[in-house]
């Protein structure tokens, strides 16, 4: 029998749930809409889990959920706006009350980081350096020995450093000028518009369509990867990954993007690190999934990095 686990993956949106062997397959699948209230978010995951016949057999649960989750306690201490009431949730010990099993909780860009580490671009690497962008921006190294959570689970909050780009602008955490305003799905079509562009452009999608027609959104195309390839370098310089792996929604939109972002890493990347390879990620919206549900299985349901 092979051994699996119960992976939760918690987003602003939706909550997956799914059943995860040890080789990182997923046998089985259930997925809901976030409540609008935190506090709401352990019943929604146990009713969603009652829909799945093999749920019953795991002895083990991670949970790679939004916000940031302390590593001591299992306590959600951060979540920007995410969800309402999220802070100060009790998500470890109220899932492990619900469920009565040990549950294993990690950021989501832990686990997407991770997933794709273990099964997906990094698989045959001893580390790599998972940039995730989506709707907001992360990014972690992930080594053969796991993710260095930091001292308050808060790592990889790639998107809240500082851009020039990004000016003055607000960001969703109550800083200003950050990376997130300039290079993610909410990101680009605010610096679009920031730029002059079309008011009605709402997504990054829209804008990525408009490169070829639109002088002002190959401008905006510009700015946002040469700005992420930049901080990438940067990181490369800092982390020394062997391998750089772009995930989340945007990881390869088409167009001029991932070059754009491959020419800005080597600009600023040290001489020996020049070469470093940019992979995209392989594992998709199942990252997450993925990495709890391995994560809870290698660790025996410890929290213990
Ligand atoms: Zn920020």
């Amino acid at each position: 029998v092979t051994a699996t686990a119960l992976a939760i993956d918690i987003g602003a949106t939706k909550i997956s749930c799914a059943v995860v062997t040890a080789t990182g397959d997923i046998r089985e699948r259930a997925v809901g809409t976030t409540p609008r209230v935190g506090a709401d978010v352990v019943a929604a995951v146990v009713g969603l889990i009652g829909r799945m016949a093999s749920a019953a057999s795991v002895r083990s649960v991670g949970v790679g959920s939004a916000g940031i989750i302390d590593p001591a306690s299992g306590v959600v201490t951060g979540a920007t706006s995410v969800l309402a009431n999220w802070e100060g949730v009790r998500l470890r010990d109220d899932l492990e009350a619900a469920l009565g099993l040990p549950v294993t909780i990690m950021n989501d860009i832990h686990a997407h980081a991770w997933g794709e580490k273990r099964f997906g671009a990094g698989a045959s690497r001893d580390s790599v350096f998972v940039v995730a962008v989506g709707t907001g921006l992360g990014a972690v190294l992930a080594t053969r020995r796991g993710i260095e959570p930091g001292a308050h689970g808060a790592s990889g909050h790639f998107g809240h450093i500082s851009c020039p780009e990004a000016g003055t602008e607000p960001c969703a955490c109550g800083g200003r000028g950050h990376l997130e305003s300039v290079a993610s799905g909410l990101g680009v079509p605010a610096l679009y518009r920031r730029l002059g562009g079309d008011r009605a452009v709402a997504s990054a999608k829209e804008v990525f369509a408009l490169v070829d027609a639109d002088p002002v959104a190959a401008a905006t195309v510009q700015h946002a990867a040469t700005a992420l390839g930049r901080a990438i370098g940067g990181a490369v310089n800092l982390l020394d990954p062997e391998s750089v792996v772009l995930a989340g929604g945007m990881r390869d939109p088409g167009g001029p993007w991932l070059s754009l972002v491959d020419r800005s890493i080597r600009d600023v990347a040290l001489p020996t690190l020049r070469g470093i390879p940019l992979a995209v990620a392989q594992l998709g919206d199942d990252a997450a999934l993925v990495g709890a549900g391995h994560y809870a299985l290698t660790r025996g349901g410890q929290n213990d990095l």
